[in-house]
């Protein structure tokens, strides 16, 4: 039966967020559904501004960046007026389901207005952090590696060019899947993530016997640490003093920052959104809801919304074991 669909992106934006709202909007159209974009994530619910979406509007959008619905934040839709007062929205709307692509912030956010409003709640997975349980990868990740990566190539040849030591902070918020697989890919010599970092002692330590080791190995070379944000305390700055205090002067600290979030998405985005956006669709009307699609060893899965937050997704072990024996037993 035909219902109308809305759809909006919230939190932290993520590259293939628009490839996705394309794949829902070509589903619904196939499933005969009405589909609307609500702007500014839940910003939209609470001003009631929403846009039809149409085959049209969603022509060419699978290779662009960003959102066009926007994507924010909105404290005012955390508290129980917010969430009534987005309730109502969606009833004036008519709206029967909800899908909201975004991070374990948005989906706290969908769960919150399920106590307020009975429609149907879809979440798909948009963040560049990977950070959400019951999903192998959310849209917008790959694309944040290959960036992270790149830019680290870049980095690598002027710290080559000096020798110097370079140290490359990441986004990744609580997660280290970011700066691990950045930190892989461009083979930077150590990285430090939330999942194994023990202590500014012990690991300045490692880093110190690995620049030394690496040294009396090759002589004078670049030293590239990735570094996730939020771990080392006081960030770059922090670990600057600590490896000055060590001794190591020549070091350059790089933010890589938002350029982590834009870009156009790369293929394996763009076919996470595509799939999960037709997989969402294909649940509209069914008595799924308060769930989360994702995919699992290239399948798509529903997950209880509450457990994309409440449990916590482990970083890939062979990887870990990996970036482990490269950091700390290549040079000794
Ligand atoms: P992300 O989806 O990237 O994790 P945020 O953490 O910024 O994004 O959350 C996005 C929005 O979701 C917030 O601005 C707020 O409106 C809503 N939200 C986040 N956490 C909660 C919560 N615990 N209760 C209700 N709403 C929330």
């Amino acid at each position: 039966m035909s219902k109308r669909v809305a759809i909006l992106t919230s939190g932290g934006d993520a590259p293939g967020m628009n490839a996705c709202i394309r794949a829902v909007a070509i589903a619904c159209k196939g499933a005969g559904h009405e589909l609307v974009g609500y702007k500014h994530g839940y910003n939209g619910l609470l001003e009631q501004e929403f846009i039809s979406l149409s085959l049209d509007s969603t022509h060419n959008l699978i290779q662009q960046g960003g959102t066009v619905l926007h994507s924010a934040r909105c404290k005012a839709f955390a508290s129980i007026e917010g969430a009534n007062c987005a309730a109502t929205n969606l009833r004036k709307a008519r709206i029967d389901t909800l899908i909201v692509i975004g991070g374990d912030g948005s989906f706290r956010g969908a769960s919150h207005l399920s106590q307020f409003w009975d429609g149907q709640i879809i979440g798909i997975p948009g963040t560049i952090d990977n950070d959400i349980y019951g999903t192998d990868a959310t849209i917008g990740y790959y694309t944040a590696i290959d960036t992270a990566m790149s830019s680290i190539d870049k980095v690598r040849d002027t710290a080559d060019a000096f020798e110097r030591i370079f140290l490359v902070e990441v986004m990744g918020r609580h997660a280290g899947f970011l700066a691990l697989n950045a930190a892989l890919s461009s083979a930077s010599d150590y990285v430090i993530v939330p999942e194994f970092f023990v202590s500014e002692k012990h690991d300045i330590e490692l880093i110190i016997k690995q620049i030394k080791a690496q040294r009396a190995f090759k002589g004078t070379v670049s030293f590239i640490i990735v570094v996730a944000e939020n771990v080392w305390p006081n960030g770059l700055a922090g670990l600057t003093e600590a490896l000055n205090q060590h001794g190591i002067d020549d070091v350059r600290p790089v933010t890589l920052g938002h350029v982590q979030r834009g870009g156009s998405p790369v293929s394996q985005d763009r076919l996470l959104a595509t799939t999960l956006g037709e997989y969402a669709v294909g649940l509209v009307g069914s008595t799924h809801t308060n769930i989360m699609v994702g995919e699992v060893n290239q399948r798509p899965v529903m997950v209880p919304l509450e457990e994309t937050w409440s449990k916590t997704k482990a970083l890939n072990e062979a990887r870990v074991s990996t970036m482990k024996t490269l950091m700390n037993e290549r040079y000794s």
